[in-house]
């Protein structure tokens, strides 16, 4: 077996520029099914040439491009080294009938279990199909590419394909194979890794799930703060029914709230971590589990705090569309008629209207830009400099934009007893408080005796380390450091 594995059977180049040359090599695939049809299609564009077997030829041959040969399993099986197996688990006990013409073959388990089969078999599908073919070298790959990817190409999805065998050399034909149907293998290692493989396409959008959660629990809360404070107060109190707030106004006092508390939890784990740090005097012990996961998130959490905003953003500009708020306006119009007010101008008003409107459009401005460079094809073409600069720096600017912002909404309700409902502060008094808190740690993070310990210890210094490292700044202050 492994002499047969000495033989170059897939070249880099499929397909030699004069095809007289080299002929294409063959590649097998057992099922006529969708991905097989897909399969057959890709590697014949990728300058392979494809035989199909199936159950019933004569059906499924019209489906495959003319110069695909669909023909009975047996038969398929014949020349190549390299067979696709396009078939359900459940059915590979079926194609046991094979396993002659399959002795000493490479066979590609490209199979997805559903949820599941996943949690019921402890063995992954194709350590499954290994054992079923013991004389055959298994690789399980392809599985997290679709049908229709492997039809329209690699440029409309995604490009990675995970692949793990126990055969090193079967793992190389594949990936030659992979590259030059235009994927990228990535190795996952032996085959025992197929779960792991296998679980991939069952995970549902892994990362967001704790963000996502903490995101609700905080509309939740905020929700029903200004509900009591802006619908269920004036109705106990003074018999007003303002409960038509329920769908727009109450969501959109919400979602700042929402935006702004979760872009502070960005960054107060990393303020959180340098304290640590600090504390400890080194950066080689590890963080709690818990703000481990947190420093893991952030980059979910900032973009569902652009979310939040984003669609305050739109709920800002349709409240004038409301019919409330054009009864609103003629209300207030008779009532300056009738009061004979002809002019009505609130100097004070007018600036904070402007500036707090104008702190809003930059906050959700600089939080876009976060959002764009975190998008992987951005995030990847910026060197770390520029990736730290836009995240770090240019977040933390949001961050006071965005206080700035809640500041000038605020203005002095805060001080103000009429905005204390049912004894309730303002919600946006309760908004600033975990800003507030990071914007204040930063600050006392730059403070030179703080700031010049906390570089040294990311650059590996120690409080109780016997070696002594002194930043390049350092060697004019000071000429020994006791580490
Ligand atoms: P499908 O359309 O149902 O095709 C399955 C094929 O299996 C049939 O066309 C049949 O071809 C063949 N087969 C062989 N022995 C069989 C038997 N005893 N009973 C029934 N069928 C038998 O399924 P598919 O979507 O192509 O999926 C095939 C494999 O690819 C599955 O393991 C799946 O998890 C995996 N996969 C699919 C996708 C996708 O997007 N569809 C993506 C990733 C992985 P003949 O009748 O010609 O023998």
């Amino acid at each position: 077996m492994s002499g047969e594995m000495e033989k170059p059977l897939i070249s880099h180049h499929p397909v030699e520029s004069d095809s007289s040359l080299a002929e294409a090599p063959t590649v097998g695939i057992l099922g006529s099914g969708d991905f097989a049809r897909s399969l057959a299609i890709r590697l014949v564009g990728s300058g392979f040439s494809v035989v199909v077997g199936s159950r019933n030829p004569k059906r499924t041959a019209g489906l495959f491009p003319s110069s695909a040969r669909v023909t009975f399993q047996e038969e398929a099986l014949n020349g190549p080294q390299v067979i696709f197996v396009a078939v359900f688990r459940e059915h590979y006990s079926s194609l046991c009938g094979l396993s002659d013409q399959l002795a000493g073959k490479i066979l590609v388990d490209v199979s997805n279990p559903t949820e599941q089969d996943h949690l019921q078999h402890r063995e992954s599908n194709a350590e499954y199909l290994a054992s079923l073919f013991p004389t055959c070298t298994v690789v399980k790959a392809f599985n997290v590419i679709s049908a229709w990817t492997l039809q329209a190409g690699p440029r409309d999805g995604n490009k990675q394909v995970p692949i793990c065998s126990d055969q090193p050399e079967a793992k190389r034909i594949i990936s030659e194979m992979v590259h030059a149907m235009g994927f990228m293998p990535v190795d996952m290692g032996s085959l025992a890794l197929a779960r792991e493989v296998e679980a991939m396409p069952l995970r549902l959008l892994p990362g967001w799930k704790v963000p996502t959660l903490l995101a609700l629990g905080l509309f939740v809360c905020f929700y029903v703060y200004n509900f009591i404070r802006d619908v269920l107060q004036p109705y106990i109190q003074n018999r007003k029914s303002k409960f038509y707030k329920l769908p727009v106004s109450v969501v959109n006092t919400t979602l700042p709230c929402v935006a702004f508390v979760l872009l502070s939890l960005v960054y107060l784990p990393g303020v959180l971590a340098a304290a640590l740090q600090l504390q400890r005097g080194t950066k080689y012990r590890r963080f709690p589990d818990w703000l481990d996961h947190w420093l893991q998130h952030r980059k979910q959490i900032g973009l569902l705090s652009f979310f939040c905003a984003a669609m305050h953003a739109l709920y800002s500009f349709c409240l004038p569309l409301r019919r409330s708020h054009r009864y609103d306006l003629v209300n207030l119009a008779v009532k300056q008629v009738l009061a004979n007010k002809s002019h009505l101008w609130v100097e004070e008003e007018v600036w904070r209207m402007e500036i707090y409107l104008s702190l809003g459009v930059l906050a959700l401005g600089t939080l876009s830009l976060l959002a764009v460079a975190s998008l992987p094809s951005i995030a990847n073409s910026l060197n770390w400099r520029e990736f730290s600069f836009v995240q770090s720096t240019l977040g933390f600017v949001c961050l006071v934009l965005s206080t700035l912002h809640t500041l000038t909404y605020g203005w002095t309700r805060a001080f103000e007893e009429s905005y204390y409902k049912f004894y309730l502060p303002p919600t946006f008094t309760l908004t600033l408080l975990v800003p507030c808190v990071v914007i204040l740690a930063r600050g006392l993070l730059l403070l030179p005796c703080l700031s010049r310990r906390l570089a040294r210890i990311r650059r590996g210094w120690e409080k109780d380390s016997a070696v002594k490292f002194l930043l390049p700044s350092d060697l004019l202050v000071e000429k020994t450091s006791h580490v």
